[in-house]
Parts: structure tokens; C-alpha cells; sequence
């Protein structure tokens, strides 16, 4: 099986040149980031990703997390790993100084995370879990808590959970029922059953703080009356020492598809006098502050869409090299050529590779915009960052996790036979990739929110900004003369008048046919992505021909972006116009069948 190489130039060249990396540049909060630093910390991180964490990949798939007479154990080098990732400061990158964090931007943190998650997926939702459980109570939680647990959370000598789901409470997470029956003390009782808790217990670290939706007694039904709360598995006293376990525990392990090394847990909180739990922020405001920690843990999901296909992209791509078969079409040579030759492999590796630049540059534009959105010393823009950031989330988890499963597909596809064999990888590469678009709000759930929410918060502001954003580029692409750039030009502005127009009608309907825009929501989600993908790929393009102009260079990376650019408009952008037609057809045949009477 190959090894994995952190894609460090494309990295740097992403962070650098495609998105507004020089304005964070200037941020006081990020003065001390030098262009050295930035590249020091990438260097270190894929180090570690690419030795002792990309190491257990394959075998944590193959022996899995297991559960022995209630104690949770991940799979033989997972302990030894975590702790190098710790002791190496990595789980607190993006985390303020005063918290004991590195503070590193956060667009930074998300292509360290970019590194582990390709090393090892199942181990990296560990720390993913850690940092969304940092959010919410660097947020809402009184300082007493922040006291007692944020340095050991961000550190990562303590892990974090999020607890959310139920049995009958998936996507509505308004149905749950667990209960927290308050304490003169002020501390409140938890009792119910969670499913499907990623790392709910595991051998990691000595103690573990779950982070809890519950209700109190007599709060309003739905989402209005959902509390969030803090449940260590081991309560903490004023010293910070471990004293007591609480009444909480991992029932049993989910049997699943992938990602086998990270325990699924079924958590049962209560069982005897109550599992003690402390309250963050007030009463029934449990979804903001969920949301919190939800939200950046969006964009890390769709970082694994990313991750896994550059992954896969680098074993396919290694795989079509050496495998030879067949004859090269008009060649003299009777020799087997590498499969590499044919047109169709061509096609699926460019395919794959197209898609990463792509996705690297929608998840880093909008890490980047968090980072402004949080420290920019203008409030206005900070309100339009903010504002961006919440209109590119869901496109994140969605397009970035599907085009993550696709692309798995593809690699395995490249491999032929062998991509079904086990023993080269791409299959666990597969089904690893399946889970991202289900959890942390399903993609059809996230689909519904952009179009629901996002598309018109604040009038709009963020797609207007986007669409004039991309109305720039094309006239700067247009001033070219160049075949290559006139034909990106020319796609890119024939697929935003078609994104203008489905917005268009997309608004027309949200109020009078819910139904009609419901369900051309994931169609509209996918083919923004697109557009956004191929912008992202005609910035890069347009910044590459300057340097090879400016250098008087022929760099390949540089001719490569630009035709990297070209191959994305010319296979993909012409998907965007045709889904106008889709999305204007409505969901009148939709709403006409039966579906009960689609017989045997
Ligand atoms: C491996 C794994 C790890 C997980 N980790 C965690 C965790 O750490 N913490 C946690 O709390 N949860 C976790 N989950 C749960 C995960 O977030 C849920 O599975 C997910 O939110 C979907 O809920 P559900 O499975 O109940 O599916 P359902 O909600 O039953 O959805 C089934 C289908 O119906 C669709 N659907 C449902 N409602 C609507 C609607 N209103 N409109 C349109 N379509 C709809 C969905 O999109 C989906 O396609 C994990 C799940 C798995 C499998």
C-alpha cells in the first residue's frame, strides 16, 4: 500500500493565492503568523500525519474498537499515537493562547486537520469531537466550568463528545427526550439514552467530557426547550483530580460500514442516581450553543470529503502508473503500456484531481473567512465574513463529503479488480468516506438549510457578494487572450447566469411551494458547489498564468492549474446549466406518484 505525502505545495499555493489570506496576513491577532511559521507547522504536521498516524490506518480498520467487559478499546498503536499528537500540541493549533492553545488561524488548523484525516479518519474524529466540545464552552459555559475543563480539553489530555442523538430523534433533534431533573446545588441529574456517540468511551485519555442535550422538567416541546449540558465520565473536583465515576457508560459498539478504529457508542446516562451534569448557558438554549460547536464541525466534515479523495487520488494515481495492461492505441509497440496511457484512466484520475483543487479552495476560502469574520478589526466586515461563512457551511459538508465518496469510487475504480481486494486500501478509503454525509446534519438536511436560511439571511448579502465576486474574475479571465481562458471564461459565466436564475426561482417558491423548493434543494446545493469549485480553479489559473508571464517560467504546476481549471469547466460547469431546467421542472411529477402503489 503507498504511502501518504501531505500535499504541502498545494497546500501553501491554495492558502496563498486563492483565497483572502493576505488581508488575514495583516489581522494584529495573526501578526506573528510569518509565511516560515505557516509552512514550519505544516511541514511538522505532515510529518506526523504520514508516519506513526497514517501507520495505523489500515490495521485500525482491520481489528476495529472493541468493547470488553465495559472498557472501550481502540485498535494496538492508537493509544501511542494520540499521545505523540498531544504531547506535539496539535489538538490545540487554532485555540487562543489564554486558553492554552497555539493560536493559529483557524484556515491553518483545517489543513493541519486536512493532513490527519488523509493519514486516518477514525482516529482524527477524536480530536474533532475535542475541538467542537472547545467551541461550545469557550462560548456559553460559565468561567467556573471553563476553569475546570478547557486547558485539559484543548491540550486533548481530556476528549470531548457531542451527544445529541436518540433512537427516535435523528434528524429532529427536537424529539429527544433525555432528561435533566435539576439539584439544590445547582448541578442536574441526566437520565436517557444517546446512540450512535462517536468516541463515547475509548482508552485515550483518563477522562472524558460529554457534552449533552437534554430537557428540564416542564421546558416548551421541540427544539425551544432543549438544554445543553456537561457530563463528565469522571467528576472533577476544585483541584482538577479525577474523584468519582459518574453514573454514565458505553453500553455496547456499533457494528458499521467503516471507520472501524472509532468507537460508535451507545451511552446510557442515569442509570442509577442520575449521571451529574452542570449546565451550559441558560435554559432551553441548548441548539445555539450546540450550534456552536456544530458549525465549525461542518467544515471539518467536509474537510474529510477533501481528505479521503486526496487520498484515494494519490493511491489511484500511484496505481495507474505501475499496473500495465493493454496496448496503446496507433502505437508500434506491442509492449502493455501503464495504465496510466489510456484515455479513460486520464479522465477519472483528472476527474478526482480537478475535484481536490476545487474543494481545497471552497473549505480554505471559508476557514480563512471564519478567521476574518472573528478578528477583522471592522466590524462591518466582520458581519459579512460571518455572513459568508454561514452561506458556504452547508455547501462544505455537502459538496466536499459527496465529492469525498465519489472520488473514493473513482480511485477504487482505477485499481480495477484490486480496488475490491481489501489489501490495497481503496476499499477502506470507500467506507470511510460513506459516513460524511450522513452525520452532523445530513446532507439533505444541510441542502434545506441553504436554501431555507441561508440563501436569503440578511437580504442576501452573501450571495450577492459571491455573485459579483465571480462576475470580477470572469472579467479579469476575459482580458486574456487565450484559448484556455476564454473557454473558462466563457462556462464560468453561462453557469452563474444559471445559479443567478435557480436562485431566482428558488426564491420565488420558498413561501408559496415549500414543496417545490424542498426538493430541488440538493440539486440547487450541488451545482453551487460546482460553480463555486470552478471559480476557485479559475483563480488559481488566472494567479498561475501571471507567474508563468511574470517569471517567464513554464512550471508545470502552474501550466497544470491551468489546465486543471479548463478540464473542471469544460466536464463539470455545463452540469450547472443543465440543472436549471431540473430545478425550474418543480416537483409536480414528484408529488403526482403513489408511492405506495410502486408494487413488488
Ligand atoms: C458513525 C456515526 C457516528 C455518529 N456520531 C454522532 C455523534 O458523535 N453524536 C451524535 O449526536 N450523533 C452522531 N451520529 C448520528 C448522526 O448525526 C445521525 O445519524 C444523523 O443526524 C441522521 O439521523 P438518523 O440516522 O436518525 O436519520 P434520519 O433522521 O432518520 O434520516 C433518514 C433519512 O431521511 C432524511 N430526512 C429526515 N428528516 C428529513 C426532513 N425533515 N427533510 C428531508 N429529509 C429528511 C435524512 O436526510 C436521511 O436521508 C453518528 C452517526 C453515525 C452513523
Amino acid at each position: 500500500m503507498p504511502n501518504y505525502t501531505p500535499p504541502l505545495d498545494e497546500v501553501l499555493f491554495t492558502l496563498r493565492e486563492v483565497t483572502a489570506y493576505q488581508e488575514l496576513n495583516s489581522l494584529e491577532n495573526f501578526s506573528h503568523v510569518s509565511e516560515d511559521l505557516v509552512e514550519a507547522i505544516l511541514n511538522e504536521a505532515g510529518k506526523l500525519a504520514s508516519g506513526p498516524i497514517a501507520e495505523i490506518n489500515h490495521s485500525g480498520d482491520k481489528e476495529g474498537s472493541i468493547i470488553e467487559d465495559g472498557l472501550v478499546k481502540t485498535p494496538i498503536g492508537f493509544k501511542d499515537a494520540y499521545k505523540k499528537f498531544v504531547d506535539g500540541g496539535w489538538n490545540g493549533i487554532s485555540f487562543p493562547e489564554n486558553i492554552g492553545g497555539q493560536n493559529m488561524p483557524f484556515s491553518l488548523g483545517l489543513s493541519v486537520n486536512e493532513f490527519f484525516t488523509s493519514a486516518n479518519m477514525a482516529f482524527s474524529l477524536c480530536p474533532l469531537l475535542t475541538s467542537g466540545a472547545v467551541e461550545a464552552l469557550s462560548a456559553h459555559a460559565s468561567d467556573e466550568l471553563k476553569n475546570k475543563y478547557l486547558l485539559k480539553l484543548v491540550s486533548g489530555e481530556w476528549t470531548g463528545t457531542m451527544n445529541l442523538t436518540e433512537p427516535q430523534a435523528g434528524s429532529d433533534v427536537g424529539s429527544l427526550t433525555t432528561k435533566a431533573i435539576p439539584n439544590p446545588d445547582g448541578t442536574y441529574n441526566i437520565f436517557g439514552t444517546k446512540i450512535y456517540i462517536t468516541y463515547g468511551d475509548h482508552d485515550l485519555s483518563e477522562n472524558i467530557i460529554h457534552l449533552v442535550l437534554a430537557r428540564t422538567p416542564d421546558s416548551p416541546a421541540g427544539t425551544k426547550g432543549i438544554s445543553l449540558f456537561l457530563v463528565p465520565k469522571f467528576i472533577v473536583n476544585e483541584q482538577g483530580a479525577l474523584i468519582e465515576k459518574n453514573d454514565l457508560r458505553c453500553s455496547s459498539l456499533e457494528k458499521k460500514l467503516g471507520i472501524h478504529a472509532s468507537p460508535t457508542a451507545v451511552m446510557l446516562y442515569g442509570e442509577k442516581v442520575g449521571a451529574k451534569g452542570w449546565l451550559v448557558g441558560e435554559v432551553n438554549q441548548g441548539m445555539r450553543c450546540m450550534f456552536t460547536m456544530m458549525n465549525h464541525a461542518r467544515i471539518d466534515v467536509g474537510v474529510q470529503g477533501l481528505s479521503i479523495a486526496e487520498r484515494s487520488y494519490q493511491q489511484a494515481l500511484d496505481f495507474a502508473f505501475s499496473r500495465k495492461q493493454g496496448k496503446k492505441i496507433g502505437a508500434k509497440s506491442k509492449e502493455a503500456v501503464s495504465i496510466i496511457e489510456h484515455p479513460d484512466v486520464k479522465r477519472m484520475i483528472l476527474d478526482m484531481k480537478s475535484k481536490i483543487d476545487a474543494m481545497r479552495g471552497l473549505i480554505l476560502t471559508t476557514g480563512v473567512y471564519c478567521d476574518l469574520g472573528k478578528h477583522h478589526s471592522d466590524e462591518q466586515k466582520r458581519n459579512l465574513y460571518n455572513e459568508l461563512v454561514d452561506l458556504l457551511t452547508p455547501i462544505v459538508k455537502s459538496w466536499c463529503t459527496d465529492i469525498g465518496f465519489d472520488s473514493a469510487s473513482t480511485g477504487l475504480q482505477v485499481h480495477g479488480g484490486m480496488g475490491f481486494i481489501e489489501e490495497t486500501g481503496a476499499a477502506q478509503f470507500l467506507r470511510d468516506s460513506r459516513i460524511a454525509p450522513i452525520y452532523e446534519g445530513t446532507n439533505g438536511i444541510q441542502a434545506l438549510d441553504l436554501v431555507f436560511r441561508k440563501l436569503n439571511q440578511s437580504g442576501g448579502l452573501a450571495v450577492k457578494y459571491l455573485f459579483n465576486d465571480i462576475k470580477k474574475l470572469i472579467l479579469d479571465l476575459d482580458s486574456i487572450e487565450d484559448e484556455d481562458f476564454l473557454i473558462i471564461a466563457n462556462l464560468l459565466q453561462q453557469s452563474l447566469d444559471a445559479i443567478e436564475k435557480s436562485t431566482d426561482w428558488i426564491n420565488s417558491k420558498i413561501t408559496e411551494d415549500y414543496d417545490a423548493a424542498a426538493s430541488n434543494a440538493s440539486l440547487f446545493l450541488d451545482s453551487f458547489g460546482v460553480l463555486l469549485g470552478g471559480y476557485y480553479l479559475s483563480k488559481a489559473a488566472l494567479v498561475s498564468y501571471k507567474k508563468i508571464e511574470e517569471e517567464k517560467a513554464n512550471s508545470s504546476f502552474y501550466k497544470n492549474k491551468i489546465l486543471i481549471a479548463r478540464f473542471f469547466s469544460e466536464q463539470n460547469l455545463p452540469k450547472v446549466m443543465n440543472s436549471l431546467i431540473s430545478i425550474k421542472a418543480g416537483s409536480s411529477a414528484l408529488n403526482s406518484v403513489d408511492f405506495k402503489n410502486f408494487g413488488a
